[in-house]
């Protein structure tokens, strides 16, 4: 790469109407990264179309999601045939591409070039859960029923084995 080609700028997040409300305190630590730097749970809140294209020197705006998602970064599936892979039509142009999710908030792959911009949320959880990332998916538990509940609360499951004081129903008196 040859340094950035583009300067970028975020205008601030249209509220009401279509756009999911978003915490004042996530938009406060929100960052931009790369597309490869993020990690499983992480936040997507904004894109800024067309900054990995090479060349020009002009400005480029955030454009925000009107529902913000959650990543589960994953290698792209070539040759995909669902709606947006085939809408997009990466050529090697685009560089090397991620699937940063799938099935949600579209239909289809989330793919992004590895060097396109994304406004990020890192993700955080104060339950007491272990909020490293594991070293691979298979290091985490997608099965059990707590697991599956902080996967859809937070973004991010549970470690198998982990347990969590807060919230498990009691079955024992
Ligand atoms: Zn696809
Ligand atoms: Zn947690």
């Amino acid at each position: 790469m040859t340094g950035i080609p583009y300067r970028i700028a975020i205008p601030p997040r249209p509220t009401g109407g279509d756009y999911a409300a978003v915490p004042a305190a996530d938009l406060t630590r929100a960052e931009v990264l790369r597309a490869d730097e993020v990690r499983l749970g992480d936040t997507i809140l904004a894109d800024f179309p067309g900054f990995h294209l090479p060349g020009g020197d002009g400005l480029v705006l955030a454009e925000h999601f009107t529902d913000p998602y959650w990543a589960t970064p994953q290698p792209t599936s070539p040759g995909c045939t669902c709606l947006p892979c085939q809408a997009a039509d990466w050529t090697a142009a685009d560089g090397p591409l991620i699937k940063l999710a799938e099935g949600f908030p579209w239909d289809g792959c989330d793919v992004q070039p590895a060097s396109a911009l994304l406004l990020v949320v890192r993700y955080r959880c104060s339950c007491g859960c272990n909020t490293t990332l594991a070293d691979d998916w298979s290091a985490y538990d997608w099965t059990s029923p707590a697991s599956v509940q902080h996967l859809l609360e937070t973004g991010r499951p549970l470690r198998p084995g982990e347990v969590l004081h807060a919230d498990l129903p009691t079955l024992t008196h």
